[in-house]
């Protein structure tokens, strides 16, 4: 029999084609409890990633979007594990993420790394470019020594663009754009299988940002490498993805292709936020539709579906009913009670 939970539906999300199944996770949830008073009492929680399911194979880009505070940031974090899920289970290839021991999680970390928003905050400024990259090498006992260890960077230079001399200057004496190059190679030294990367262009010039995601999207060819990528940026996602997963309120409420993400949203959230974004053609025309009001607390998410407050089509039963993933095309779900596949079939009925 099939699975039709929710998260049978996103595990289904995933391309006719391509690799193993390099990160899976199934229902994860992060939440934080809030304090209050003198006594420092538990008085909620922040459902901050309430829930979601998804995988990224081998070669793959998932993107995660939506506003400030939907949790696509808390999920990065939560796969790293430099947050423990509240609940949830996440794989790495064949090893469960959730129950690795600290020599585990050793391990882990050497095959998942991260690409951070600000370059030049996660790089040491009193270090020189070659000992920043050679760090992670030496934790993991794998710097060689000598010539052969300057031949070692010079080479990971070389992948992102930046030429050998590099490694004796400084952080400070490079542009953002290089700075973020020098994140990149730094994330590549330990040959991970899955780069997590948060807003990683998003503090850089425009003109700049092609130039990075470009730079990435070779070095993903070149190793089969796995993105999480996490940003705001529908410009940035649509250049960069394979897939794309919209998030609301800590939950998944649409995820397929970038094609069909762009070409033909289903959820109303989704439709306003491409509404929303700049169209590079100036010719294409794109209906407006406008969402109003603030992003519900995390604390308190409204009951049913949870965008039922900003939602211009809400009916009655999405005040109480809350709407499941569900599968509407082969890699295409949608939580809307307007965008079923009952919906959708009686629609394109004659
Ligand atoms: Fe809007 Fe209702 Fe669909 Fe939620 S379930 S997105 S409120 S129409």
């Amino acid at each position: 029999m099939s699975d039709t939970s929710p998260q049978a539906a996103a595990q289904q999300a995933t391309p006719a084609s391509g690799g193993a199944d390099v990160l899976r996770v199934e229902g994860l949830k992060k939440h934080f409890p809030v304090h209050r008073g003198v006594l420092q009492t538990v008085a909620g929680h922040v459902k901050a990633v309430d829930g979601i399911s998804f995988s990224i194979r081998a070669g793959e880009t998932l993107c995660l979007v939506g506003e400030s505070g939907c949790g696509k940031s808390t999920v990065g974090k939560t796969v790293l594990r430099l947050q423990e899920p509240t609940a949830g289970r996440i794989w790495l290839g064949d090893t469960e993420v959730t129950q690795l021991d600290d020599e585990g999680m050793r391990e882990h970390r050497r095959e998942v790394q991260m690409v951070f928003q600000d370059p030049y905050s996660s790089l040491n400024p009193r270090m020189r470019v070659g000992q920043i990259i050679a760090e992670p090498l030496e934790n993991y006992g794998l710097a060689k020594r000598g010539r052969e260890g300057e031949q070692q960077i010079a080479s990971l230079l070389e992948k992102v663009g930046l030429r050998a001399d590099a490694m004796a200057r400084y952080p400070f004496e490079f542009s953002g754009g290089q700075r973020q190059r020098l994140g990149i190679a730094r994330a590549l030294a330990l040959n991970p299988r899955l780069i997590v990367a948060d807003e990683p262009v998003s503090a850089l010039d425009v003109s700049v940002q092609a130039q990075v995601l470009n730079l990435m999207m070779d070095l993903q060819d070149e190793f089969r490498l796995a993105y999480l990528f996490v940003s705001h940026d529908l410009a940035v996602v649509e250049h960069i993805g394979h897939r794309i997963a919209v998030m609301y309120l800590g939950r998944i409420v649409e995820l397929s292709t970038r094609d069909r993400i762009f070409g033909q949203p289903q959820h109303p959230y989704t439709e306003a936020l491409m509404a929303a974004a700049p169209i590079a053609d100036p010719k294409a025309k794109r209906e407006r539709l406008v969402i109003e009001g603030d992003v519900p607390s995390p604390m308190n998410p409204p009951p049913g579906c949870h965008f039922h407050t900003r939602c211009p089509y809400a009916i009655p039963r999405c005040k109480v009913d809350d709407p499941p993933l569900q599968e509407i095309a082969p890699g295409h779900v949608v939580a809307c009670h307007l965008r079923t596949p009952e919906t959708l079939a009686a629609e394109a009925a004659p």
